[in-house]
């Protein structure tokens, strides 16, 4: 009978352990997604899932004979263990709330409920912020969150809990629903907000706005000759006499035939009016079209340009 080593030739121990190291870089780059201020919720998912994984496969690694007492381990642990305290930290948690706020929402949106838009929007916001105030950077002088963070986070994922945005993330505190928390300024302030969403709602009923500056009426049409124009009745007669003084045809300016369709595709670009970037916003009637380019603020200068997108061609 041979006597069969249980011992780990060196060979093998250098592959157990170049492979707990992979684990641990790997478990490392995942980690950094629950601590991006503008990580989804898809990607924190998917972090949320991949590390306890990684975390297990290391345990059954450093329970093989000699990868635990190998030199190169503790450097390797101690990215595991950096990735299991992100996955705990807090800030996980106010990404979960911040992506659950965001899809709160959007079905708030699409059923016109102001007052939902702005305090789920409001919460995802504050989730983002507390999230980018957690990083910790002495050289740049970060120094992770203060008593008043600690706090905040504290009150948003009780919050949370009471809005049904935290579930499975912080069950512990999903128990007594109470508004309490939500300080009475910061309730007024998103009343008014809610409030002002409304009355952009109500507005736009009419339709687009005139993009005369001396005008801005609402129920303006797409019209020919002047390309990026919406313009209302009156402002069509008063081009079409400008144009008339200096020796156009008369009716040079028409409401363009179906250029307004009730639904259509109305693309609003929102742009930065003192600096670079642009976003667009496809809508399917004019209406929305006009409430999305005046509740819309991406930039602190936002403008925005309506147009029709081409229908589809068959
Ligand atoms: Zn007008």
């Amino acid at each position: 009978m041979t006597q069969v080593s249980n011992l780990p030739t060196a060979a093998e121990l250098d592959r157990q352990v170049h492979r707990l190291y992979n684990i641990a870089r790997r478990a490392r780059t995942i980690a950094a997604i629950l601590a991006n201020p503008q990580a989804t919720g898809d990607g924190v998912e998917y972090a949320s899932a991949r590390i306890p994984r990684a975390l297990s496969a290391a345990r059954r690694l450093l329970a093989l004979p000699g990868v635990a007492d190998h030199e190169e381990t503790p450097y390797a642990v101690s990215f595991l263990t950096a990735a299991e305290r992100q996955l705990n930290a807090p800030s996980a948690g106010l990404l979960r709330i911040a992506a659950a706020a965001r899809r709160a929402a959007a079905r708030a949106d699409a059923a016109d409920d102001d007052f939902g838009v702005v305090v789920f929007r409001d919460t995802e916001e504050r989730c983002r912020l507390l999230v980018e105030a957690a990083v910790v950077e002495p050289v740049l002088g970060r120094r992770g969150w203060s008593a008043r963070d600690r706090a905040a986070s504290d009150a948003l994922q009780q919050q949370a809990a009471c809005w049904g945005l935290a579930k499975g993330a912080d069950s512990a505190r999903a128990t007594e629903p109470s508004l309490a928390d939500f300080a009475p300024a910061a309730s007024a302030y998103l009343s008014q907000q809610a409030a002002a969403r409304a009355a952009a709602r109500t507005r736009c009923t009419a339709g687009i706005r005139c993009t005369e500056s001396t005008c801005l009426s609402y129920g303006a049409v797409k019209v020919t000759y002047l390309v990026d124009s919406w313009l209302c009745a009156d402002c069509i007669k008063a081009a079409n006499t400008r144009l008339t003084a200096e020796g156009r045809a008369p009716d040079t300016v028409r409401p363009i035939p179906e250029g307004t369709p009730e639904s259509g595709r109305y693309i609003v670009t929102l742009y930065n009016g003192t600096g670079k970037g642009a976003r667009s916003v496809e809508c399917s009637n004019p209406q929305r079209a006009q409430f999305i380019a005046e509740t819309e603020r991406p930039f602190n200068n936002t403008g925005y340009t309506i147009r029709v997108a081409a229908p589809p061609q068959d």
